[in-house]
């Protein structure tokens, strides 16, 4: 059976790859259907964003789908960027380049941040099956470091590291993320109730 992972962003095609590869599903990439457009993000959750996409990407497909929506939430800054956290700049520098510098001008100087995903599996005809939350709690680092991951991970520091999501590595991130834990939960699902 396949199963569409819906999303146009590199590093979460990798990440949700690699949680998803010991499932006997095919998986497949958007970049597989060269017709389909983006999907707009117009919810105001990440709740919301997660199903708009499973739910749109399943119909064009006519394949199961699962969809993330993630982003950071920043105390600092009242949880800003949220569900903007793809927005919030032009590019992956200048978004990391924003958020210290909204982070400095801020008269709250609590950096504890978190990163939330939430998961949403529609089924073929793009009717939602189930959904899950994940949650990486952290704090954001003085200056960005490490190369490692995608978007926000080099001002990233996980509950109980030093180190950023940039430095550590791919196999540590796979286990604590948001991402990684909503997988689990998405994985028990598709293995009892799909997979059969
Ligand atoms: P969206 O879910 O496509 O709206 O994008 C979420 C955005 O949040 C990404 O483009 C990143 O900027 C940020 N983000 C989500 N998850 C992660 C992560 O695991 N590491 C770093 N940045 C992330």
């Amino acid at each position: 059976m396949k199963l569409l992972v819906g999303t146009n962003n590199i590093g979460k095609v990798r990440e949700i790859h690699e949680l998803l590869a010991d499932l006997p599903f095919e998986l497949k990439s958007l970049q597989d259907f060269a017709e389909i457009g983006d999907v707009e993000e117009t919810g105001a959750t990440f709740a919301e964003n997660a199903v708009l996409k499973a739910r749109e990407y399943a119909r064009q497909t006519g394949l199961w789908t699962v969809a993330d929506d993630s982003g950071l939430a920043v105390d600092a800054l009242g949880g800003a960027p949220g569900v903007f956290s793809a927005r919030y700049a032009a590019d992956n520098d200048a978004r990391i380049k924003k958020l210290l510098h909204e982070i400095d001008k801020s008269s709250d100087k609590n950096r504890a941040a978190r990163f939330v995903c939430v998961m949403a599996v529609a089924d073929d005809s793009g009717e939602i099956k189930f959904t899950a939350e994940g949650v990486c709690e952290g704090k954001i680092a003085e200056h960005p470091r490490g190369n490692g991951g995608f978007g926000y991970d080099p001002v990233f520091i996980p509950y109980g590291f030093q180190l950023t999501f940039g430095e550590l590595s791919s196999e540590i991130k796979g286990q604590i993320s948001h991402r990684a834990h909503a997988s689990a939960k998405i994985i028990r699902y598709l293995r009892d109730f799909v997979a059969v």
